[in-house]
């Protein structure tokens, strides 16, 4: 058996199970819950893999999921969805939009929604599980389904390794993600090496020293510390990096003062760096702390400013190996339905898990919106402006053929490893 032939063997069950999955998925999108506080999701995944005979182990860093299979003597797959849902009020239109409100961990009233995707990726990776189940005669080895909480902020994958994840089910010798993208729906594009870029989030406070208004000369004034600082920052991307170095720096909040006659004691300055690797990563990072450094020395600030590290996304660099033999068994599956992605400002905590288990990955792009739709905002040069992207509150997948091509990538990625042509026999 080839491993076209494989996959087709195991999609053929797809038929049978896909309105059951179709109603799964709206089910999850009407219930969306916030990081960390994925019960229910988490409640429904663990059963539904328990009815497919895997071994469930749950509760893992809180809400984490693992569905083991062991189907004979062969490698190990680890398939991993995220569950979380965002603090957005959805205005898809969609018949089954999101209304659900929740209590933020700040005690607030917000509302949510699934505004990134991820319901899609777990009932991609639950229909990837079920199929791959009812066909353990195509395959050999151990297939790992992992559904990690809390994605959004960054440490749902580190509490899962802190809870002993790698301890707790077997060790995986490839791991393999996906993420729904504004892209055509039943496209798939995979990209060997960097993928999504690193994170990380700093607040800056500057101290200076309060007065009146009216009275700079008694003043070291914060306000100005901070504007300088927001200007000169921009130079670090712009005349730090070389041109073939990508980075992003965004100082997305300035706070300071209450009034107008007042010059206050402080600033706060919250900013959000995207890198590709380490060693742009430091230099950018080195770059901020020096000109904070030296713009409250030229202002005379007498106490020296604080710099907070806030959450951290790790890059995704995706295995060149791996991605190959990943978009050759696309190719075969999807035809010209399968490309290269490309890369992508956006960052993930997935790649901590293969990290921690010492092993390669590749995370690919799943498009999830009309063909038509992004055919015709094409041609109008108007992408940017008419497709919603992730987190929009209007950023809605297409169910199909979204979650057709999501399940049949999981599977096909799986098969690479565990249907080889040479293993499996005639
Ligand atoms: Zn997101
Ligand atoms: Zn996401």
């Amino acid at each position: 058996m080839t491993l076209e032939e494989a996959v087709d063997a195991v999609v053929a069950g797809l038929t049978d199970i896909r309105p059951g999955l179709e109603a799964f998925y709206e089910d999850l999108h009407v219930h969306p819950e916030l990081g960390h506080r994925e019960h229910r999701t988490a409640a429904r995944v663990a059963g539904r893999l328990g009815e497919c005979g895997y071994q469930v182990h749950d509760g893992i860093g809180g809400t984490g999921v693992v569905g083991v299979l062991a189907n004979g003597h062969g490698p190990t797959v680890l398939l991993r969805a995220d569950m979380d849902a965002l603090p957005v009020r959805e205005a898809s239109g969609l018949p089954y939009a999101s209304t659900a409100r929740t209590t933020d961990t700040s005690g607030r009233q917000v509302p949510v929604a699934h505004a990134c995707g991820h319901d899609m990726h777990v009932t991609c990776l639950l229909g990837a599980a079920r199929l791959m189940a009812t066909a353990q005669r195509v395959w050999h080895g151990t297939l790992l389904a992992l559904f990690q909480p809390a994605e959004e902020s960054g440490d749902g994958a580190d509490r899962m390794l802190a809870d002993g994840l790698t301890d707790r089910v077997p060790r995986p010798d490839v791991a393999f993600a996906q993420h729904v993208l504004p892209y055509p729906a039943g496209q798939v594009g995979t990209r060997a090496g960097s993928f999504l870029s690193a994170a990380d989030n700093l607040k800056i406070t500057v101290h200076g020293r309060g007065a009146h208004g009216s009275s700079p000369q008694a003043a070291i004034d914060p306000v100005v510390m901070a504007s300088m600082i927001v200007v000169r920052l921009q130079t670090i991307v712009s005349r730090e990096l070389a041109a073939t170095q990508p980075a992003v720096l965004t100082v997305g909040s300035v706070q300071a003062g209450t009034s107008g006659n007042v010059i206050p004691e402080t600033a706060e300055l919250l900013v959000n760096v995207r890198t590709y690797d380490e060693e742009t990563r430091q230099t950018v990072l080195a770059a901020i702390r020096r000109i904070v450094q030296a713009e409250c020395d030229a202002s005379g600030a007498t106490r020296e400013p604080q710099i907070q590290e806030g959450t951290r996304f790790p890059p995704t660099v995706n295995d060149a190996a791996v991605t190959d033999e990943v978009a050759a068994a696309f190719s075969a599956a999807f035809a010209e339905r399968a490309g290269t992605a490309a890369l992508q400002s956006a960052s993930e905590d997935f790649s901590r898990i293969p990290d921690a288990f010492g092993i390669p990955y590749t995370y690919w792009a799943l498009g999830c919106i009309d063909p038509d739709t992004y055919q015709n905002a094409r041609q109008r040069g108007t992408v940017d402006q008419d497709i919603p992207v992730n987190h929009s509150p209007r950023f809605a997948p297409v169910l199909q053929p979204t979650l057709d091509t999501g399940v049949q990538a999981l599977i096909a990625a799986s098969l690479t490893r565990l249907a080889p042509p040479d293993r499996t026999g005639p």
